[in-house]
């Protein structure tokens, strides 16, 4: 195991990714930071260097388009850097009915939610394995949990991750892998802004939580090798009650909670 351990986390630009990073620099890990924002990464890599005296590297990278996922790989395999902890962070949906939503949006949604997130899972996986060592944490949502309508590409992604992480959690234990599937429901980020829901119910009557506090239950979660984190009690109650109630109720209200009120 290298020493200190490397976290590589997408999505580290802002939101969650942007909290969790600051978790691992706080903790001295070294860190590989990506998202499509060069400047803004290289700000707040210089920022984290300078208060926790940590290497970090950025990676800008468009990890939506196909060939990014390996490239990352293959730039860190050429640069000797072993990867310890994968943050599968990068995500976004979009708001709107499916047959209105432009083909580009339902797709870009499934390339960087799914497709990234499981090649890089793939590639980073074995040499995990070969040390013994490795700890995984993929950002699903409660959205995952329930069909939601006026975001259903996005929800269904997010029920992917969840699948993939749990299967992934069982094949893997004992192999001194872990697989945490994170589900924070509406969180105050850059999300809704870009997912065009910021006046949904969700947001604007439920009220979103505190991206630290969300951050630190996933860290912390993540660190403990959990297979699944839901932070927050009410999160963690809807994703509990969806399992007892019919279908077709629990798809109702997803989409009375996921529309903007009149
Ligand atoms: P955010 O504030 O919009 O942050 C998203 C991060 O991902 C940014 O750093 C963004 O940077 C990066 N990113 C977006 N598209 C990318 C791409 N194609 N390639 C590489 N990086 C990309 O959103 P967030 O709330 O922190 O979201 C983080 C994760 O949490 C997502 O998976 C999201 O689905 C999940 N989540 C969010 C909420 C919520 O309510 N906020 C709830 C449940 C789950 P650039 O723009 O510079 O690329």
């Amino acid at each position: 195991m290298s020493d200190p351990q490397t976290a590589l986390i997408t999505g580290a630009s802002g939101g969650i990714g942007y909290e969790l990073a600051k978790l691992f620099a706080h903790d001295h890990f070294n860190r590989v930071l990506v998202a499509r924002n060069g400047t803004k990464l290289a700000q707040f890599a210089e920022e984290l260097q300078r208060q926790f005296g940590v290497t970090v590297k950025t990676v800008a990278l468009d990890l939506a388009t196909a060939p990014a996922p390996q490239f990352l790989f293959d730039q860190l395999q050429r640069e000797h850097i072993n990867v310890d902890i994968l943050v599968n962070n990068a995500g976004y949906g979009r708001f709107g009915e499916f047959a209105q939503m432009p083909l580009d949006e339902c797709l870009g949604q499934i390339d960087l939610n799914i497709s990234a997130l499981t090649t890089l899972t793939r590639l980073f996986l074995p040499a995990m394995q070969n040390q013994s060592f490795g700890r995984i944490i993929n950002v699903a949502s409660t959205a995952g949990f329930q069909p939601g309508p006026l975001m259903a590409v996005y929800y269904a992604t997010k029920a992917y991750v969840i699948s993939l992480s749990e299967a992934l959690a069982n094949e893997l234990k004992d192999s001194g892998v872990t697989v945490t599937c994170f589900c924070p429901g509406a969180t105050e980020t850059g999300f809704s802004a870009r997912a065009g829901n910021d006046k949904t119910r969700i947001f604007k009557q439920f009220g979103p939580m505190e991206v630290k506090k969300v951050a630190l239950d996933g860290y912390r979660g993540l660190m403990k090798g959990k297979t699944l984190v839901i932070p927050g009690t009410r999160n963690w109650l809807v994703t509990e009650s969806v399992r007892f109630a019919p279908r077709k109720v629990v798809t109702a209200i997803s989409r009375w909670v996921t529309e903007e009120p009149k």
